[in-house]
C-alpha cells in the first residue's frame, strides 16, 4: 500500500504507527491464509454483514480480519483517506467529518464496511452525483485467492483486478485496505420532500435533476425517494447548507420514513442525514414492531438490523423479497407499476445514480452516461398456493432483464449458470479467477451468489 501523500499532519507519528501495525497484520493475514488447508473452504470472520443469502454454506475456515477495521489515515489537503478493509462506514466517516470531508458515497447502514460496499457495490443519494463507492477508491490493498498480496489501481499491473473488484464479492480475493477520495462537507443538509402522484411524473423529475442538478431552485446535492404507493411517492432533494433554522432528529421517537410525508422542508446535521436511514433501518423494523417508539427505544440494539428475528418466526408460505435493482430512468415507471402489481410490498426506496464518468466496470455492466434508478424493496410477500420459493424474485429478475436494468447480488439470486454468464459478464470473471485464484481456494461468483455457499 502506498500513502496517500500530502502535507503536514498534526497527527503523522500516530498514522505511521497505525500504518506499522497495519503492514504488521497483513504480514500475519498472510501466513493464516497460507496455513489454511489447500481444499478448505475459506470465508472472512466479520463481526458484521449486510448480507441476505440464508444457509446452504458450508462450515470453512474464517479469516480473523478484525485488524483491518480501521481508519489509518486523513489527508484533509489531499481530500483523500486510506482505511482497513473491514472499517465500518460509521467509522470511516466519523474519521473523515472531524475534518469536514466525507466519503463520495456513504451507503445508509453503519455497519456497512468499505470493502463489503466496494465489493458488493453500494449506493446513496449522492450516488447521482458521485456514482458508487468504488468509483472513488483510487488504490485497493487486496489479498488474492492465491495468496498474493498485491496493490491494484487504473493503469498499474493488475488493473484489471481493480476494474473487476466490484460486483466479485469477496471471490476474487480481500481488500485489505483502499485509498479512498472524500469531498467537502457543510454542516447542515437543506431537504426538500416533492410529492408525485403518478410514476412517470417522479421519474420525469428525477431526469429533469440528472440534467440540471436542482429542483425547482433547490440544489440537488443528494437525492433519493420513497413509493408508499403508486400515488403517494416523494422525492426528496438535498443541499449542503451552511445554516439550519432548526435541526430534526430522527434517532429518537421520530420516524425519519415517515417524515418525508410533510412539512415539506427540513434539515439535518450532516452526520444525521448520513444516518437517517439507519435507526429503523429504512422502514423495515416495522416488521418487527420497532416503530412503536417505546418498544423502539427498548429493543436491543443487536435485533435492530437482524432478519434472524423474520427466520425464527417462521413464515413457510411467505417469500423473502429483499433486493436492489437498477433500471434506466426512461424505463423506471413500467418497473412501478409491474412491481406494484405483481409484487405489491411498500413502501420502495428509490435512489437515483450515474457513473461519475467514462470509467465502466465489467463485473457489473451499467453503461456510462446512462441514469438509472435503484428500486430497493425489502421485506416478504404471500405466495399463493401452490407457487415454490422463488415466484417473486424469478419474475423480477426477468422484468429487470426486459427493462434493461441490473440487479445486485447480496440477496437471493435464481439466474441458471447461463443467464448468469451473460449478465455478470462471465468470460472476464472466468479471466480474473485464473489469474488471482487460479486454484479455486475462494468460492466462485456463481456459487456464492446464486447457490448460496
Ligand atoms: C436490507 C438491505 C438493504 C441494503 N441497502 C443498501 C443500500 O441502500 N445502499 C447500499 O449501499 N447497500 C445496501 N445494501 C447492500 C450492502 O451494501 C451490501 O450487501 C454490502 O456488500 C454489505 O457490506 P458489508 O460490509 O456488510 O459486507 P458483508 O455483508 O460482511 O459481506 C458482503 C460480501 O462482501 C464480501 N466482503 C466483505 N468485505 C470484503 C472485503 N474487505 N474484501 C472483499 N470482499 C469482502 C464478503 O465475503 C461477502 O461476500 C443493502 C443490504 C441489505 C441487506
Amino acid at each position: 500500500m502506498s500513502d496517500v501523500t500530502g502535507t503536514r499532519d498534526p497527527a503523522a507519528p500516530a498514522a505511521r504507527d497505525g500504518l506499522g501495525a497495519h503492514r504488521a497484520a497483513v504480514a500475519q493475514l498472510r501466513s493464516a491464509y497460507a496455513a489454511i488447508p489447500p481444499g478448505s473452504p475459506v470465508r472472512l470472520a466479520k463481526r458484521t454483514s449486510n448480507l441476505f443469502r440464508f444457509g446452504g454454506g458450508q462450515p470453512s475456515a474464517g479469516l480473523d480480519v478484525s485488524a483491518f477495521g480501521r481508519v489509518l489515515r486523513v489527508d484533509p489537503a489531499a481530500r483523500a483517506a486510506v482505511a482497513g478493509g473491514m472499517t465500518t462506514y460509521e467509522d470511516l466517516a466519523d474519521a473523515t467529518l472531524r475534518h469536514g470531508l466525507m466519503p463520495l458515497v456513504v451507503p445508509q447502514l453503519k455497519t456497512i464496511t468499505l470493502g463489503g460496499a466496494v465489493t458488493g457495490l453500494g449506493i446513496e443519494s449522492s450516488s447521482l452525483r458521485s456514482g458508487m463507492p468504488h468509483e472513488s477508491v483510487t488504490e485497493m490493498e487486496i489479498l488474492t485467492g492465491d495468496g498474493r498480496v498485491v496493490t491494484a489501481a487504473d493503469g498499474n499491473e493488475h488493473h484489471a483486478l481493480y476494474r473487476g473488484f466490484p460486483n466479485s464479492y469477496g471471490t476474487l480475493g480481500y481488500a485489505l485496505s483502499l485509498t479512498i477520495e472524500l469531498e467537502p462537507v457543510l454542516p447542515f443538509v437543506h431537504l426538500r420532500h416533492f410529492r408525485y402522484e403518478n410514476p412517470d411524473a417522479c421519474m420525469e423529475a428525477i431526469a429533469q435533476i440528472a440534467q440540471n442538478g436542482s429542483l425547482s431552485g433547490h440544489r440537488a446535492d443528494f437525492v433519493d425517494a420513497a413509493a408508499f404507493s403508486l400515488g403517494e411517492m416523494y422525492l426528496t432533494v438535498g443541499a449542503f447548507s451552511e445554516v439550519a433554522p432548526w435541526v430534526s432528529d430522527y434517532t429518537r421517537e421520530r420516524i425519519y420514513y415517515q417524515s418525508v410525508r410533510g412539512p415539506k422542508e427540513d434539515f439535518l446535521t450532516i452526520r444525521d442525514y448520513l444516518w437517517r436511514w439507519d435507526t429503523d433501518w429504512f422502514w423495515c423494523s416495522r416488521a418487527f414492531g420497532v416503530q412503536n417508539p417505546v418498544i423502539r427505544r427498548a429493543w436491543p440494539r443487536r435485533y435492530r438490523r437482524s432478519a434472524r428475528v423474520d427466520a425464527r418466526r417462521g413464515r413457510p408460505a411467505r417469500e423473502n423479497v429483499i433486493q436492489d435493482v437498477e433500471i434506466p430512468v426512461e424505463r423506471g415507471a413500467e418497473f412501478l407499476r409491474f412491481f406494484a402489481d405483481r409484487v405489491g410490498m411498500s413502501p420502495v426506496w428509490m435512489c437515483p445514480l450515474r457513473l461519475r464518468g467514462e470509467r465502466t466496470w465489467p463485473l457489473y455492466p451499467l453503461r456510462a452516461g446512462q441514469v438509472y434508478v435503484n428500486f430497493g424493496f425489502w421485506g416478504t410477500v404471500a405466495l399463493p398456493p401452490g407457487a415454490a420459493d422463488g415466484h417473486y424474485n424469478r419474475q423480477i429478475e426477468d422484468q429487470v432483464t426486459a427493462l434493461g436494468g441490473h440487479k445486485g447480488l447480496y440477496s437471493t439470486s435464481f439466474y441458471s449458470e447461463e443467464q448468469f454468464s451473460a449478465r455478470y459478464n462471465g468470460p472476464e470473471y472466468a479471466k480474473l479467477k485464473r489469474e488471482y485464484d487460479g486454484d479455486g481456494r475462494l468460492a466462485s461468483l456463481y456459487e456464492k451468489c446464486v447457490r448460496g455457499k
